[in-house]
């Protein structure tokens, strides 16, 4: 990695640096890289890139495409663009490094990246909301934008997610009483008593108007990790409960509880076996919908269920303008849905820029691109 320019709020590595890594790199400047999400010790700067990662702060920071600044790239016949510098505005034409950030791997190979920083966030504070129905989700993300509070992340689950995460951890239910829905917020915090009085006369209203059913403000970092771990534990707690098919979709935000609730009617109604789990960045109008395999059923029954449930499902997605995949990308696997998001003039177009940058194929065959 090279030196951080605490001036220019820059970095330059190499695509393999480890994201964590970078950092630590940069933790002695007060300056950070804002990717971050669970696999930030193993996933490298360039997959970061080849994927435009998202992760647990985009509501505050937006997706990696927002921080890279310079892109090296090598193209299939050798030769090597080096893209943009360390340069903030470049108008010159078409920004050939955007069509590179997220389009994995299929139109050459990221090298080397100057990535553009900002300061580390201040200290947290994180709220856990109790809320009895999914209404009062939406109004409470409404709430928290007007607040004047810097939103460094607003995720939702359901009750039913909690209770996994409860059992596989062994944790104690956040409340007295369970509640349909859960909202875990992160607000930077203020500094100031008058601007910490403000919070909590916010939260006090919060409670007195009925909005919120429960709510509770971690008083210290452990507390604060704790009602994290409620969130970030469901997918590995629902992966432990049995066989699930998944999705990670996103939509319009003013379509999320429409579509949360058209979903869940399809499922209840026609697939009654197949038990529906949703929980995401509702910030970002990003939702995790999961289906879990009844004991009962047999795998092949199951997928066979999935596949007819997905077809309703994308059909929403659709008519919604939402994409079939939020942050996880195309593949291999989803490459049979990229029309459900993407125009045929679109699709034709991607095609004719992988044959400029790739004309053999060579780069991840068999990604992104439907056969
Ligand atoms: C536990 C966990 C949590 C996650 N949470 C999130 C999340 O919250 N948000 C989110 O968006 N993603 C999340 N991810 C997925 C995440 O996007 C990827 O793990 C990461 O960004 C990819 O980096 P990688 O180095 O692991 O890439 P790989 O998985 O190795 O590669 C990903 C793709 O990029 C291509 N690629 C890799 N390096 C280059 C390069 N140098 N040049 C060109 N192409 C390249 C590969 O060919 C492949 O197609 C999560 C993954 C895990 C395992």
């Amino acid at each position: 990695m090279g030196p951080v320019d605490p001036l220019a709020l820059t970095v330059a590595v190499e695509a393999g640096a480890v994201t964590e890594a970078v950092h630590e790199h940069c933790k002695p400047y007060g300056l950070t890289w804002p990717v971050d999400f669970a696999s930030k010790g193993s996933s490298t700067v360039g997959g970061n890139i080849a994927t435009n990662a998202g992760g647990v702060r985009v509501i505050r920071y937006g997706l990696t495409r927002n921080w890279v600044l310079g892109l090296t790239v090598v193209l299939m016949d050798g030769t090597i663009l080096r893209m943009n510098g360390s340069l903030e505005k470049n108008n010159t034409g078409i920004d050939l490094r955007q069509v590179f950030i997220g389009s994995e791997g299929i139109l050459g190979v990221i090298t080397e990246t100057v990535l553009k920083l900002t300061t580390l966030p201040r200290d947290r504070e994180v709220f856990l909301f109790g809320l009895s129905d999914l209404g009062s989700v939406f109004e409470l993300f409404e709430a928290a934008r007007k607040s004047g509070m810097v939103v460094n992340a607003f995720e939702c689950f359901s009750q039913d997610c909690l209770e996994q995460v409860l059992a596989l951890r062994n944790l104690s239910a956040p409340f007295a009483s369970p509640c349909a829905q859960y909202v875990l917020l992160e607000v930077e915090r203020a500094e100031g008593s008058t601007v910490q009085e403000r919070l909590e006369h916010w939260l006090t209203g919060l409670m007195e108007s009925g909005l919120v059913k429960d709510a509770v403000l971690a008083q210290s970092e452990k507390e604060a990790a704790n009602l994290w771990a409620m969130r970030e534990g469901i997918s590995e707690s629902l992966a432990h409960l049995g066989l699930l098919h998944k999705h990670d979709i996103s939509l319009p935000i003013h379509r999320l509880k429409e579509f949360i609730e058209v979903w869940t009617r399809d499922i209840d109604l026609n697939y009654p076996g197949l038990k529906p789990y949703i929980f995401g960045h509702i910030g970002d109008g990003n939702l995790h919908v999961n289906l879990m395999k009844p004991e009962s059923m047999s795998v092949p029954e199951f997928k066979a269920l999935c596949k007819k449930a997905d077809e309703g499902m994308f059909a929403w997605i659709r008519k919604f303008e939402g994409s079939v995949s939020a942050e996880h990308g195309i593949g291999m696997l989803k490459r049979h849905l990229l029309a459900y998001s993407r125009s045929e003039d679109e699709i034709r177009l991607m095609r004719q820029m992988k044959q400029v940058f790739d004309p053999k194929g060579l780069l991840n065959p068999g990604k992104v691109l439907p056969e």
